[in-house]
């Protein structure tokens, strides 16, 4: 009554007086008591403040007033009244609009002057869920939406997500198909139809059912909603895209269950499959652990990888060194290419010697050449495999330090990498992998493709001992294994 009293002076400290008289709901539904961004406001364009406006309680006033609640555009229906209310003027046409301007008593159009209170207001509503009836402000939390909030903004949060995400037509096209009940389909063929209006510029009779399809969404939540948005082939992706943040209550049940990625095996299985490979003396190769999983993709198994992949043993290495061997002799006519393979041989020699890849051994100073030699020097004298590996890296590298190198030097062009090309300046490892690879391939070593990741890779007992905790005990391996490294104890 103070309100429709101030009406009769003035219109402007009387708008004022009603902007104000929504910062309850407007705090309630957005946090902040001026709201967001004109969230659930409707948009007047700036010529005031619009209103949606129930005819039947014009009718009764007897001083007139709009009451500020209806400026939000989640009120759809009168309380009292049940009915549909209006927001544009049945004999104009024109939107319902608070301005200071306004001479005309609240009951009539201020562009035509029909009378608002008129309106037949056809439009009945015969149920409507509780949360959307009862005024925002004055809304208990927990009592009254369907989830259990602490603010209910975070409840407004998702009834915004759901009316942003859902009012995609793309999206409503696909609900439209999802098995809604039958009432839901003339809003669903709207929103399907576009194109797309944000919520608070739609009509109030499509405000109304929007809200109806999220009140019939959101009931016995989060059932219904994981089954319609399954039947409907709407994925958790589509949430993440809306306008604002999504609050919990609603990205946890996306999040879960609307995920539709592909299955994918884990590092868990993995290991678990390959440590059953293992026990039964199977090889571990991918293939093996795919066909006992049963699955074709294999991410999981590439992270695996490094534990997977076994280590060259000294014998194959021999047989590798042999190979090089042969292909020097019979290289030795052309000189230039012969002096290219000594020095990839003794890259490789390095690699294979350090644990290193061929990059960084392509990238050794002379200095740790050096220190090779006399460690080969050393291990020379040692039987079996290791020994005779060390004679030959030891002959190759000597050859290649006496020789090739200083022919490959340039005096306006020093040096300190170990592995030079021959216009003097690093080789930076270019094509030495794959001259590796393909004598691998030569020397008839399984997993050849593998290339240099033979030399870097974890001895193979410890491959074997993959189990569940086959990462952590492996890097530690690892850790020692590096810490031990010649190359390491010279820096
Ligand atoms: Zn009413
Ligand atoms: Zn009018």
């Amino acid at each position: 009554m103070l309100l429709s009293g101030l009406e009769q002076l003035s219109g402007l400290p009387l708008e004022l007086l009603r902007s104000h008289a929504l910062d309850g709901a407007l705090t309630a539904m957005t946090g902040t008591p001026g709201g967001t961004a004109g969230r659930w406001l409707m948009p007047s364009g700036g010529q005031g403040c619009r209103y949606s406006i129930c005819a039947a309680c014009l009718a009764e006033d007897g001083r007139p007033y709009w009451r500020s609640a209806w400026r939000l555009t989640v009120n759809t229906v009168c309380a009292v009244h049940m009915r549909l209310l209006i927001d544009t003027c049945r004999g104009c046409g024109r939107e319902l609009i608070l301005s200071g301007l306004r001479t005309a008593s609240l009951k009539l159009c201020e562009h035509c002057g029909r009378a608002l209170y008129d309106d037949p207001g056809p439009v009945r509503v015969r149920r409507i869920a509780k949360w959307r009836l009862v005024d925002p402000q004055d809304a208990p939390p927990r009592s009254i939406f369907s989830v259990r909030v602490v603010h209910s903004k975070l409840w407004w949060d998702g009834v915004r997500v759901l009316l942003n995400v859902l009012g995609r037509p793309r999206l409503a096209v696909k609900l439209q198909r999802a098995g809604l009940p039958r009432e839901l389909i003339p809003v669903l063929a709207c929103m399907a139809r576009g194109p797309r209006l944000p919520f608070d510029r739609q009509s109030t009779a499509m405000r109304h059912q929007m809200l109806e399809l999220v009140d019939w969404l959101t009931r016995d939540w989060p059932v219904r909603f994981i089954s319609s948005m399954s039947a409907a082939r709407i994925t958790c992706g589509e949430y993440a895209t809306a306008e604002i943040p999504v609050p919990y209550w609603l990205w946890s049940v996306c999040k879960e269950h609307l995920e539709r990625k592909r299955y994918r095996t884990t590092l868990a299985e993995v290991s678990s499959a390959a440590a059953l490979l293992s026990e039964a003396h199977c090889p571990v190769s991918k293939i093996a652990i795919k066909r006992l999983l049963g699955v074709t993709e294999g991410k999981a198994l590439d992270a695996l990888l490094p534990v997977m992949t076994r280590r060259l043993s000294d014998t194959e290495m021999l047989a590798v060194t042999s190979v090089l061997s042969a292909d020097l002799e019979s290289a030795s006519t052309a000189r230039e290419q012969r002096a290219s393979l000594l020095r990839d041989a003794c890259s490789i020699a390095a690699a294979a010697w350090l644990r290193i890849s061929l990059k960084a051994a392509s990238g050794l100073a002379v200095e740790d050449g050096l220190a090779l030699l006399q460690e080969w020097r050393d291990a020379a004298c040692i039987d079996g495999a290791r020994g005779r590996l060390a004679r030959t890296y030891l002959a190759w590298m000597e050859l290649y330090l006496r020789g090739t190198r200083t022919r490959f030097e340039r005096y306006d062009l020093p040096q300190r990498a170990l592995f030079l090309s021959r216009f003097g300046v690093p080789t930076q490892g270019f094509g030495l992998a794959s001259r590796f690879a393909d004598l691998l391939r030569r020397s008839g070593v399984s997993e050849w493709q593998l290339g240099s990741r033979l030399l870097t890779a974890a001895p193979s007992e410890e491959t074997l001992r993959v189990d569940h905790h086959a990462r952590s005990s492996w890097s530690e391996d690892h850790l020692m294994q590096c810490k031990d490294a010649p190359l390491h104890r010279q820096r």
